[in-house]
């Protein structure tokens, strides 16, 4: 159980720096960060948490979301973190799915919490900085009124220890539950994709909320004994004087958060301590993993995954970065990826595999991924159809293994019978000049079955939609049914917390313009 590799961490190096966190500016060794652990344990026992019951979290990197992570698993507690950059009324459908017992909130986030916190009566609000609002009480006073023994819950390898959210490019947020034994294990497939060891020093700088933080780098470190310095809210300038005072070894970070770094001024620090960046959520382009080496001469890895599978699935090694770019890598320890014809009504075949370089539906399966949705039955029996995890990504693989990923299903478009993948048009699209960002989708056509309609950003005032037209005529790249017959002009595109574009909305307008 997680509880349990944090209990034993502690014993092997009581003495150890376990965390910094930044914002406060203290420091714990192992045995100080248990005695916390065990205080919010007993304080959440002393509130009635049984097992199985919820605690949320609603907070940037804290020490204290952290400290509720491992104090949520050594008593059985359900953990579940939740998205600091929802507003009110999407925090509010979270805490009424989950029903937590108690939410530690923080004063950068008050406002939200303050807006809502009515609504919740059977929820206790423990606030974790000073001038705590009327309704809430403090997260620290809990504490120090707690004993520091260990508590004795007995928690099964078996039992849920969270909910986690998914960011949703599509509808409604859904709670994916995990187990504890499926996080020890993408705990420890994260250790060796990294090398991870004891004497490591770990940046915590992605949002601790989402798995890809919290399951393979934080709770990774914590599992080899090694250090995390948590860092409240992204700051390029902060984390590169942060390498250099902490000598900072290996840290995550999305390819955007890494091309940030790259905008600084670097003379002015030692970065020389960097070994490892790990980055995810998307590719990064060539130019960037290239750029980087020169910059910090680390070793990249990239993984992907998803919520559901706690994330990561595949990891592109250092050594492919440049040989392979473009492709999510192979394989993770013990899992098993399939690329499956996509069906139109259900969910695909997981034995209608595709040959090797055509595109069809990514399926996974592994010790990791979740046991389901949490009260939504019928979208876990599509999402683990015949006990494969269906992505709802499109991709190919190639001779060698490698992974590549080009699309969600839902976006596809299909026009005359034709499957059309969007990343094919933005990519000759995003390629001109006078554009700025691009994103495609489908049309319902009486005729065609759907056609292709474009959203695009100009860079260019001036540009016109025949200009568009007449290159994608001359690309050589597009067939004649790809080509967008519509373009449409607009000043942004909409985009998820995590930054993937939300074509459902974008339909959404196109169906209101079309009427
Ligand atoms: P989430 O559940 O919020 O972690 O989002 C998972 C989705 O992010 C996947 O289904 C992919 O569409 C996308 N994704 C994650 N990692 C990568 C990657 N390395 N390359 C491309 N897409 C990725
Ligand atoms: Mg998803």
């Amino acid at each position: 159980t997680i509880g349990k590799i944090f209990d034993l961490t502690v014993k092997k190096y009581p003495n150890k720096e376990a965390l910094y966190d930044v914002r406060k500016n203290v420091r714990y060794t192992y045995a100080q960060w248990s005695e916390r652990v065990n205080r919010l344990a007993n304080a959440l026992l002393n509130e009635g948490i049984k097992k199985g019951d919820r605690v949320s979290t609603f907070m940037f990197n804290t020490e204290e979301l952290g400290t509720a992570f491992f104090a949520c698993a050594k008593i059985g507690a359900i953990f579940n973190p939740i998205n600091f950059r929802l507003t009110s009324e999407e925090v509010a459908y979270i805490l009424s799915d989950a029903a937590p017992k108690v939410v530690i909130f923080e004063k950068a986030l008050e406002s939200v919490i303050t807006s809502i916190a009515n609504r919740f009566e059977q929820t206790s609000f423990w606030f974790i900085d000073e001038e705590k609002p009327p309704y809430a009480v403090s997260f620290h006073e809990k504490l120090a009124s707690a004993p520091t023994e260990d508590v004795h819950i007995e928690v099964n390898e078996n039992d849920v220890y969270a909910f986690i959210y998914t960011s949703g490019t599509t509808g409604r947020p859904k709670g994916v539950m995990h187990i504890h034994r499926s996080m020890v294990d993408q705990s420890i497939l994260c250790i060796a994709a990294q090398k991870l060891e004891t004497e490591d020093v770990g940046l915590v700088t992605a949002p601790m909320f989402h798995c890809a933080e919290l399951h393979c780098a934080f709770l990774p470190r914590v599992h080899v004994g090694a250090k995390n310095v948590i860092l409240h809210q992204f700051n390029p300038k902060v984390i590169l004087s942060l390498i250099e005072k902490e000598k900072v070894t290996k840290f995550f970070a999305a390819p955007t958060m890494w091309n940030m770094l790259l905008q600084e001024d670097f003379s002015q620090y030692n970065t020389k301590s960097l070994k490892l960046g790990l980055y995810g959520a998307a590719p990064m382009a060539p130019s960037l993993v290239t750029k980087l080496h020169d910059q910090f001469g680390i070793r990249l890895v990239q993984a992907y995954g998803m919520t559901e599978m706690g994330p990561a699935i595949t990891f592109l090694s250092e050594h492919d970065q440049l040989r392979k770019a473009g492709s999510a890598g192979q394989a993770a320890l013990n899992h098993e990826i399939r690329v499956v014809r996509t069906k139109e009504d259900g969910p695909s075949d997981p034995d209608d595999i595709m040959p090797i370089g055509e595109t069809g539906e990514i399926i996974v399966k592994g010790p990791s991924m979740m046991i389901g949705y949490y009260n939504r039955e019928e979208a876990t029996e599509k999402a683990m159809y015949k006990g494969w995890y269906h992505s709802g990504d499109i991709g190919y693989m190639d001779e060698e293994g490698y992974l590549y990923v080009n699309d969600r299903v839902d976006d596809m478009i299909i026009s005359g019978g034709e499957n059309i993948y969007p990343r094919e048009v933005e990519d000759v699209l995003h390629a001109h000049e006078g554009v700025l960002d691009v994103a495609v989708v489908g049309q319902p056509d009486d005729r065609w079955g759907e056609t292709v309609t474009a959203f695009v950003v100009k860079k260019d005032p001036n540009l016109t939609e025949q200009q568009l037209d007449e290159y994608c005529k001359n690309s050589n790249s597009l067939a004649n049914y790809k080509r967008p017959r519509k373009y449409i002009f607009c000043e942004v595109l909409p985009r998820n917390a995590s930054g993937k574009i939300q074509k459902f909305v974008l339909r959404k307008q196109l169906q209101e313009l079309l009427k």
